[in-house]
């Protein structure tokens, strides 16, 4: 039996008589058509966070911190 994903709640599986068996949503895509293709790819790099940005090293951050401060003496009046 051909699987559906429902755009609802995102759940991959046999239909129920046309629903979303998990939470009963009417809209309903094949699997395998490439909407839900780019369906569940673009749901993935959300919860898989992709597009995070690398996190500052600690080195990073101190000098970070020293710049400002030297930066707040200079500008201060
Ligand atoms: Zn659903």
């Amino acid at each position: 039996m051909t699987q559906i994903l429902c755009t609802d709640c995102g759940h991959v599986g046999e239909p129920r008589a046309g629903y979303c068996s998990k939470c009963g949503g009417t809209t309903v895509l094949p699997a395998d058509a490439p909407a839900a293709r780019r369906f569940i790819e673009q749901r993935q790099k959300i919860e898989g966070g992709e597009a995070k940005p690398a996190p500052l090293s600690v080195r990073a951050e101190a000098t970070g911190k020293v710049l400002g401060r030297i930066l707040g003496k200079l500008t201060r009046p």
